[in-house]
């Protein structure tokens, strides 16, 4: 079976002479050359070369209701002939703001951003400037976005100072950043108590997406938040990924713990950039203009992105739910079956919309164990779906997603591509 991707191939050599590496953020960079993407449309991508393929990446995460979504399109559409951007205030962002604080716990009050990044950036600023303190805790694999604070690299182990993950950060932002693993008690126990009286917040994924899909032991996310409540430290959720994901109201209401601030993204600006803080009044109003911690943007709000917001958080019902829930957990099971089929050791997880699988024996439970994984075997495995025309995201550490477009009939032809490549895998 051939893929004939030669003109992604030729674009790529073009790119390369005017883009760093060829491409704009580094996880599109696939070995040996990616797929140039000429146009999208419900759960399918089209490449410069005529292929097609159905998406289980869908932009990493914000695409659930499918691509090009009429509804979206429409209202966007709209929009734009009223103008792109004005630097003013819009009744929209007061409509959007609102559909967030009716459905997510913590939120009281919003600030919208640009993006994820920007999102957490803020949020962690927010939390010192209201504690007072300096210090943070992160969970190691756990990725808030690529800014300095939060971009360190996974200790050896507990209570290792962070190590920056780039160059170009100075040791002395990363110091305050302290590591621990993730689904261990005793690792945050010990952290807190060496720097309690330091600690401005404890930020965590509930769910972590960005080392596959690595679920929280029963109990974890309350034990966070109540070593957090009693150690006068704040408590942040960063749902760029699971927010309106895992249910409406995100992972907060999905699990019952409701954290101090939140960080929202992805989802929430259907495919258009966007972030947001949420949170408690008391906290929140610490920000520019009422409070002293500062947070500006000229995009902030922008209207096209705000009106994409509101036209998809309208239409995650129930049905949505259930549907894309549904779809995840069927191509999960399959998973499972066939790698005991063909003895082909691995681990599968799911939650809501979100799989993965790992080519581990061991149960995943933090980025140590997953970094053990056989991410050849995986390669392969994403080869072999690509040449069947299904494109999943081409690296271990990212997690699959499905939406409302993945119907069954595209399952079915899923389903008949992993049989297909797990019997190449052996
Ligand atoms: C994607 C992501 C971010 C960063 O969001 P950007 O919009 O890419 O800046 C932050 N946190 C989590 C959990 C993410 O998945």
């Amino acid at each position: 079976m051939q893929l004939n991707i030669e003109k992604s191939k030729k674009l790529f050599e073009e790119a390369k002479k005017y883009l760093v590496g060829g491409v704009n953020s580094p996880v599109r960079y696939i070995k040996p050359y990616p797929f140039f993407v000429e146009k999208a449309k419900d759960c399918y991508l089209f490449d410069v070369d005529g292929n097609k393929y159905i998406d289980y990446c869908l932009a990493y995460g914000p695409m659930v209701l499918g691509h090009a979504n009429e509804k979206v399109a429409k209202a966007v559409e709209e929009q734009l002939y009223k103008g792109f951007s004005y630097g003013c205030p819009t009744e929209k962002e007061i409509i959007l703001a609102k559909m967030i604080v009716d459905c997510v716990p913590c939120a009281e009050k919003v600030r919208f951003v640009n993006s994820g990044t920007e999102a957490t950036m803020s949020a962690i600023r927010l939390a010192r400037g209201y504690t007072k303190k300096k210090k943070i805790i992160k969970f190691d694999g756990a990725y808030h976005g690529a800014h300095d604070y939060v971009l360190v690299k996974s200790g050896s182990g507990s209570l290792t100072l962070g190590i920056p993950n780039s160059a170009g950060i100075p040791e002395e932002t990363t110091k305050n950043t302290i590591l621990v693993p993730f689904n261990d008690e005793e690792a945050v126990e010990r952290a807190v108590k060496e720097h309690k009286d330091d600690l401005a917040c404890i930020i965590v994924e509930p769910v972590m997406g960005n080392v596959g899909c690595i679920l929280p032991k029963e109990g974890y996310l309350k034990f966070l938040r109540e070593i957090t409540e009693e150690n006068d430290i704040l408590l942040i959720f960063d749902e760029v990924i699971t927010g309106f994901r895992l249910s409406k109201g995100g992972a907060q209401e999905y699990f019952g713990v409701v954290p101090d601030l939140a960080t929202l993204g992805k989802i929430l600006g259907g495919g258009f950039p966007i972030g947001a803080i949420v949170g408690k009044e008391e906290i929140m109003d610490n920000f520019s203009p009422l409070g002293s911690v500062y947070q500006a943007g000229t995009f902030n709000g922008n209207p096209i992105s705000i009106t994409a917001g509101i036209a998809t958080l309208e239409q995650l019902d129930d049905n949505f739910y259930k549907q894309t829930e549904k779809v995840a957990k069927i191509l999960a099971d399959t998973l499972r079956e066939l790698a005991d089929k063909y003895n082909i050791p691995a681990k599968v997880y799911q939650i809501a919309s979100m799989f993965q699988i790992y080519f581990n024996d061991k149960e995943v439970l933090n980025y140590e164990i997953a970094k053990q994984s056989n991410v050849d075997r995986f390669m392969k495995y994403f080869w072999g779906m690509l040449k069947r025309s299904i494109f999943i995201p081409p690296s271990q550490f990212e997690c699959c997603f499905t939406s409302i477009k993945h119907d069954d009939e595209v399952v079915d032809k899923t389903i008949k591509a992993m049989e297909d490549v797990f019997k190449e895998l052996e």
